[in-house]
């Protein structure tokens, strides 16, 4: 005879918590430590909860004979009881995807974040390189994360004092305390046309494959995936925009040509979030930028057809920049233009 599993936000109920919502990740005030900023999640998805004060944690059964002073055992008996509680769940395969934070509490972690690396001499040498002033790199809050993990853990106690960090790619739970799992390179932040920070990216050095990846934890514990979110660079009150692909390739573009609007987006056929930003700028046009050696790869050719489709939908003229094929992406042709 298998346990029945019981419904975390209705016993949570049962148990005399106030639980006005519903819905996956629902979090309230622990009533175990005397929290107030409520750090008591209830996940409906596993029928679990933990503080993440605390560390109290466990299953329906155990919150309630928490709750009530039971014995484990009685608590399960009073809950097969409850004709509300006990009818049949459906096995849980595989928990939903937990959504991501709000951008308010993603911006204010990656900040802090942000705030507690270094650029490294050599990240910034590099950057300059590329044609970026002193100026749009401090700006622009480029950051370089070495390797180890005691660096990741200390950044990630020193943040968890401070934010919830529930939700935000990057960070995940284990052994009573909060990670940071990230590849080490130079941290690259996506931003939202407000300025606030959509997620990070980390360009990885020595490498040729998946040279650049997302500050995500998508398959650890209580970890997020990050999303396919574009990076918006320049003049936000420009009425055109300069759809490239890649964050870096964007803000070195747009710093060469003068703050122009890019709209960067994280790869050809990522574009889920594009029709948002695009409706959400003040456009009349918009060009479109991908690095030159792409126009021969049939896969891409027909992404940048479906992303010129968006575009169009979205009531914008769109347009195809050209450049002398001697300069692969834009910012290289910009940087080549701006010296001869
Ligand atoms: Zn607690």
């Amino acid at each position: 005879m298998g346990f029945i599993t019981f419904p975390i936000l209705q016993t949570a109920r049962k148990s005399g918590l106030a639980v006005n919502d519903s819905g996956s990740q629902l979090h309230i005030n622990c009533p175990f430590c005397g929290d107030t900023k409520r750090r008591l999640y209830l996940y409906s998805n596993t029928e679990q909860y933990h503080c993440f004060h605390c560390g109290a944690h466990g299953n329906a059964v155990s919150l309630y004979a928490r709750r009530t002073g039971l014995s484990y055992a009685s608590a399960y008996h009073v809950l097969v009881a409850d004709e509300m509680l006990h009818f049949p769940l459906p096995a849980v395969q595989k928990p939903p995807e937990r959504e991501p934070a709000g951008i308010e509490q993603r911006d204010a972690v990656y900040r802090a974040l942000l705030d507690l690396l270094p650029l490294s001499a050599e990240h910034h040498q590099n950057l300059s390189g590329r044609g970026l002033s002193d100026q749009a790199i401090v700006a622009n809050s480029y950051r370089s994360l070495q390797d180890g993990k005691e660096l990741r853990d200390k950044i990630a106690a020193q943040l968890s004092s401070r934010y919830d960090l529930n939700g935000v790619p990057g960070f995940y739970f284990r052994d009573n305390a909060w990670r940071l799992c990230s590849y080490s390179g130079l941290l690259i932040p996506i931003r939202a046309m407000t300025g606030q920070i959509q997620g990070i990216q980390i360009r990885r050095e020595n490498t040729k494959r998946m040279k650049y990846v997302w500050l995500s934890s998508a398959g650890k514990p209580y970890g997020t995936a990050a999303r396919s979110w574009i990076h918006v660079t320049g003049n936000c009150a420009q009425n055109t925009a300069v759809i490239t692909e890649g964050p870096l390739k964007g803000d070195v573009a747009s710093a060469l040509s003068g703050n122009a609007l890019f709209i960067c987006v994280p790869g050809v056929a990522a574009i889920k979030y594009l029709p948002d930003t695009l409706k959400s700028l003040h456009l009349t046009s918009v060009q479109e930028a991908f690095d030159m050696d792409k126009l021969r790869n049939p896969q891409v050719v027909a992404a940048r057809k479906r992303l010129r489709q968006v575009v169009t939908d979205c009531g914008l003229p769109c347009k195809t920049l050209i450049w002398s094929e001697n300069y692969n992406g834009i910012d290289d042709y910009l940087a080549a233009k701006r010296i001869s």
